[in-house]
């Protein structure tokens, strides 16, 4: 069998329509995909009559990364996960650092990587699990069940970066065969996702409230871009909303770099990050951290009760690492919100 036809698997979601279409049940958008045709994210076909994702297994990137680039910073903390993404995607942010691959529908080069071979990678890395990320996880909704199987099995953890866009049903079977973990990026208030991402930022927030109901450790991050997400009242309101699901929710606050599309305009200003941050504070989340500021005290863990270091970090490495095995401050005794057995 070809690389070709190694990726082409009947997808496990979708229904026909009453006009003889079938409809897509991955994500959100709901695509309805006429005989023949591709869907938004242009990895999923109609092929007489069925649909078929054409990226299961087709890897774009694969690479052993720590658990805080992802950023997690309450999971398994100091671990790595193998960590892979494929091609194209169901939104179409203008700031997309990985526009290379998320912008590209996936073609005849097929880099077929089976599970059995992927997990047999996370071994040889000395990861303790894997992470689905890059472009779209929810895009390889079906390779991602057969590897998050096999990692249970094995012991290992499983975790998505993700913009939140999958449906309900998508979410039940990543919860139902081994998810552990999801960091949801939630892109800006209503207006501002609608218009850069084409997208309706509620469904993301319903995902954040039903994975966390089931109990996936959540982490939320926003890059906070000038004249898209950076005014205080959207900012408050990401804050309050994710303050009403559950306090100890981490949320990375991260600083948008040019790229892709939006060149028009400058860096976050740090200051800026840091009102970001100050924001979520004065809302009550206990943990708000500052993302791509290389060195910013905002990297760090402090105990939310008594201001105690609690875990140092510099980029994606851990400088020191104070919480006691109980995973408690060791000066006052707080309970300090940590998911795993770290390596540290
Ligand atoms: S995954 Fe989403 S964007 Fe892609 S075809 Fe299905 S519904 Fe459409
Ligand atoms: S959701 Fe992520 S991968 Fe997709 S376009 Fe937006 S930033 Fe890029």
């Amino acid at each position: 069998m070809g690389n070709n036809d190694l990726c082409l698997r009947e997808a496990i979601l979708s229904e026909e329509t009453e006009d003889g279409k079938i409809r897509c049940l991955t994500c959100m958008r709901r695509c309805i995909i006429p005989e023949g045709k591709l869907g938004f994210c242009k990895t999923r076909k109609n092929i007489d009559g069925k649909l078929f994702t054409l990226t299961y297994g087709d890897i774009s990137s694969l690479s052993a990364n720590p658990i805080e680039k992802k950023p997690f910073f309450h999971f398994y903390v100091g671990s790595k996960a193998l960590t892979v993404g494929s091609y194209s995607c169901n939104f179409l942010c203008y700031w997309c650092q990985n526009w290379e691959i998320s912008n590209r529908a996936p073609d005849e080069f097929k880099n077929y990587v089976s599970p059995e071979q992927f997990m047999r990678l996370v071994k040889a890395y000395k990861c303790q699990g894997t992470s689905i990320s890059f472009n779209e996880p929810t895009l390889m909704l079906e390779y991602s069940l057969d590897v998050f199987k096999l990692a249970k099995s094995g012991g290992y953890y499983n975790t998505y970066v993700t913009n939140g866009y999958m449906t309900p049903e998508a979410l039940s079977l990543l919860v139902e065969n081994g998810l552990d973990a999801m960091n949801v990026d939630v892109k800006g208030c209503k207006e501002a996702v609608k218009k850069y991402c084409g997208a309706d930022v509620d469904y993301v927030w319903s995902n954040i409230r039903e994975a966390k109901k089931r109990g996936i450790h959540v982490e939320v991050t926003t890059l906070v871009i000038p004249r898209v997400n950076d005014d205080v009242d959207c900012l408050r309101s990401i804050a309050r909303r994710i303050r009403d699901e559950d306090e100890n929710t981490p949320w990375h606050v991260t600083r948008f770099h040019p790229e892709y599309k939006m060149t028009d305009r400058e860096s976050t200003p740090i200051k800026t990050l840091e009102q970001a941050r100050q924001i979520g504070v004065e809302e009550g989340l206990k943990y708000v951290y500052i993302g791509n500021v290389p060195g910013h005290s905002g990297e760090n863990t402090w105990c939310p009760n008594c201001g105690e270091l609690l875990i140092e970090r510099y980029i994606f490495s851990i400088a020191k690492y104070r919480i006691t095995e109980d995973k408690k401050c060791p000066k006052c005794g707080t309970e300090i919100p940590i998911i795993g057995e770290s390596n540290l």
